[in-house]
Order: C-alpha cells, then structure tokens, then sequence
C-alpha cells in the first residue's frame, strides 16, 4: 500500500499514511513568501514524511490460535444469560418477529436451573484459579431474553447461588438487565436491593414508541411511562444511577426527539441504535419502518470527516490507554474488528448454545452445555473464525480503516457468502475525499473565526 498519498491539484497538501502526517504542500509560487519563516521546521517535517514511507507496514494480519481463545476464556467477566425465551410483548419491529427470519422455531423456553448451574460452576473455577489478581476484582452478569423479568425465579437462583459460594466472595459482583420495562413494578424492590444495572428499551414519546406494543397489538406507552416515573419518585438515587434507555431508530422518530423526550422526562439520554438490518425476512415491512439514512445524517451536528480523519489518520486516537503507553510501531492483528471470542463476554442461550456475544445470530454456536458441564471444541472455533477471516483478510489489507475497524463478521449473515465485500471497504479515494473535506471545513472555521 502506497505510503504519501497525493491529494490531488486542486488542495496544498500531501499525506502520509504511515506517517499520519499532513503536510502543508503549497504551490511554489506561494512556498517562498509564506514558508521562508519557518523553512527549517518544514524541511525536517518532510524529510519525516519521506521517512516514514519507507517504514515497514504497521499492521500485521495473523491467523487466531486456540491459546488465544483459552486464554480469553480464562479471564471473560461478564456471562450473560438468556433466562427465558418468552416475551410478554409482540414488538413490529422485534428482530426474532416476523420481519426477520432469525427464528425458525417457537420461542417458549425458559432456561434450566442445571444449565445455569453448569455454567457458573465452569466460571467460579476460573474466577477463583485462573485470573491474574489485577483482571479479579469485578464480574459482571447480565440477564437478557425474551423477557428476563418473567423468569424472575431463575435470576434469584443464580444470584443467590453466586453469593453462596465462599470461594468468590472477595469478588463484586454487578448485575444488569435489558427488559422491556412492562413488568418492573412488580419485582422492583428485589432489583433495588441487589443494585441492578436496568437497560430498559423505550424509543421515546408515544408516537415515537408506537411500534412497541403487546400481544394484542397494545400499545405499552402508557404502562411503562407510569412504571418509570413511580421507580422514578420511590426510588429517585437508583433511579438516577441505575436506570439507562436503549432506543430504536425507525421512521416514527428522530434522534433530536428522541434525546428532547428523555432529557425532559427523565433528566437522562438514550442509547439509540438502528433497526437491525441482517436476516430480513419482510423487505417491504422492514423499508415501512426502518428512518431513512439521509434522516440519520442531516441530525448529525458533527463534521462526519474531521471526526473520521480525527480517530483514522491523525495518528493522535488511542483505542486504550495501553496503546499509548506502549505505542509498538508494528502491530500483529486479526483482520476486521471481531474480537476473540469471549474476550468481552459470553452468552449462554436458554436451549443451552454458548455464544459470543448476544449481538450476534444465535445459529452461529461456539459450544455446549450438556450433561457433562460445558463443552467448547477450541479447534474447531479457531477453524471457523479463521476461515471467515482468511477471506475477510484480502480486503482489510487494502483498506484505509483497519486500524480502526469495527466491523464484526458475526454480525451480518452477507459476511457468511462465498463472495461477499466488505460494506464498510476504505478505498484511497475516501481516505483523499475524507482529508479534503476536513482541511476544507478547518480552513472554513479558521476564516470565520478571524472575522470575527
Ligand atoms: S459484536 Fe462481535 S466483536 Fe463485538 S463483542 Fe460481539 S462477537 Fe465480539
Ligand atoms: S472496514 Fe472491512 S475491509 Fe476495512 S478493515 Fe474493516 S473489515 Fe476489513
């Protein structure tokens, strides 16, 4: 991949990739009179630049290796359960409805005390032998569903198992949940008492909210508004500390809207997300719902290039503290932005999968939980995820992005074709028209400014 990259005519710049420099390049009729002054600084700027072009590339794709995924599994602190299959509601737009086609069987399980059993006796050994003492101190579960609040009488178990067990006690334990909120007024003390993390889904006002509706085809507004507002009053500091939203993104709101409505009601924001657009079913419902991009767009009050050009090329963003302290100029990496698997979490479905993470397809399965306890074939993870990104690695090396990517093959069903292409490919010409444009706007507030 070619290192300075050439603007083009019309703008007085040159980049370099490897380099994140930008260059101040001008026309030579303009170099003597603006740059005499500091002639010296910019000479040495570009001796840098040509420099660094002869440096070695900075990413270094590899294959993953089963000892990369023990020793994720070994220290994964967050295990998140989905207690039930059931739901009490019948959202339009709900991902396992019949807009999608990601369920091909009824969902009406809950899941089993034994699975649950299995599951936290595989990760006490762990937590209690295997993790170095700085990575000890927090563990996180999480409940999801379906609707988690209706299978209340497993949550408490699993909790009251975890605070049994004497071999875990130095360690904290931190719950969270992600309900459709309907049903918190009637276990709310319980969540009160154990300090619940509560995601609780809501797209905004009624109108904003109307796709959310129950079985009968109800909307649910009115009865999760009045549960919200007596958590809100009965236990106001929880309520503050404890309590987030999560909402959809569809045609019937906006993200102004939707962040006026939470601000006013709740003092709060909401993390909104876009309509899941993998394993459509019902093109023609999905496209009725789903808030068209240029909608997304024209709200944004960012400039959607500086703040590109900021975390890609400037060289100046740092996923983790970490890789400021360590800055290694080579880096040896996965392609695309998957994680290996377990790192963050794990997701144990009530029909007993293990699974990555509960972002992603449940048909993609990396174990078990069967009567022997926990079963994972680390070959054969390693052979699946490495035949993904084999295929996956041929466009990385051409892309502008991969230092920073964020892209999960896990998460889109395309990714699975023989010949699919990365939706989210950088080519050079983003990379030029990306830089432009934030030269343009600088340049544009730099002149505004010195009006004023
Ligand atoms: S979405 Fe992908 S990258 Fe993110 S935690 Fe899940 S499996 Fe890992
Ligand atoms: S955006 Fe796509 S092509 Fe680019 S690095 Fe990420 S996965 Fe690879």
């Amino acid at each position: 991949m070619s290192s300075i990259i050439e603007l083009g005519e019309d703008i007085s710049y040159k980049y370099s990739f490897k380099g994140k420099r930008l260059i101040y390049w001008p026309q030579e009729e303009n170099y003597i009179g603006n740059m005499e002054a500091s002639v010296e600084r910019y000479k040495s700027e570009l001796t840098k630049l040509y420099q660094s072009a002869n440096d070695d590339e900075d990413i270094h794709f590899i294959a993953m290796d089963s000892q990369m995924i023990q020793k994720a599994i070994d220290l994964t602190n967050q295990v998140i359960f989905e207690v039930t299959e059931k739901c009490n509601l019948s959202c339009t737009y709900c991902a396992l409805g019949s807009t999608y086609k990601n369920v091909s069987v009824e969902r009406c399980r809950n899941m089993d005390w034994q699975t649950a059993k299995s599951i936290l006796d595989f990760y006490v050994q762990k937590w209690k032998n295997d993790r170095p003492k700085k990575f000890k101190k927090f563990c996180y579960i999480g409940f999801h569903g379906g609707e988690p609040l209706l299978n209340m009488k497993l949550i408490k178990r699993i909790i009251s198992y975890i605070e049994k067990k004497e071999e875990i006690k130095e360690l904290n334990f931190l719950y969270s949940m992600t309900t459709n909120g309907t049903l918190l007024h009637k276990h709310i003390e319980y969540l009160v008492e154990k300090n619940f993390i509560l995601h609780v889904s809501m797209d905004g006002d009624r109108e904003m909210n109307s796709y959310r509706v129950d079985k009968n085809g109800k909307e649910i507004y009115d009865d999760l508004y009045h549960n919200l507002k007596i958590i809100q009053s009965k236990y106001p500091q929880f309520f503050k500390e404890n309590v987030e939203f999560l909402s959809v993104a569809t045609n019937k709101n906006t993200n102004p809207g939707i962040t006026s409505f939470f601000n006013k009601e709740f003092d709060k924001n909401s993390e909104i997300h876009l309509l899941s657009s993998t394993m459509v079913a019902d093109y023609e419902e999905w496209e009725s719902m789903r808030r068209k991009k240029d909608d997304t767009k024209s709200e944004k009050n960012d400039n959607k290039y500086l703040s590109d050009f900021l975390r890609l090329f400037s060289g100046n963003f740092y996923n983790h503290y970490r890789s400021l302290l360590d800055n290694p100029k080579t880096v040896n990496t996965l392609p695309t932005g998957t994680c290996i698997p377990f790192t963050h979490r794990v997701f144990i479905t009530a029909r007993k999968d293990i699974i990555a993470c509960e972002r992603i397809g449940f048909e993609r399965k990396l174990g078990r939980v069967s009567d022997n306890g926990v079963e994972l074939d680390l070959i054969s993870i390693r052979d699946f995820y490495n035949n993904t990104l084999a295929k996956f690695k041929l466009h990385c090396e051409r892309c502008f992005k991969k230092e920073a990517c964020t892209v999960c093959f896990l998460t889109n069903e395309k990714y699975f074709d023989e010949s699919f292409t990365c939706e989210d490919f950088y080519p050079v010409s983003h990379l030029k028209r990306c830089i432009k444009e934030t030269v343009n706007f600088l340049r544009e507030r730099a002149g505004k400014a010195n009006n004023y």
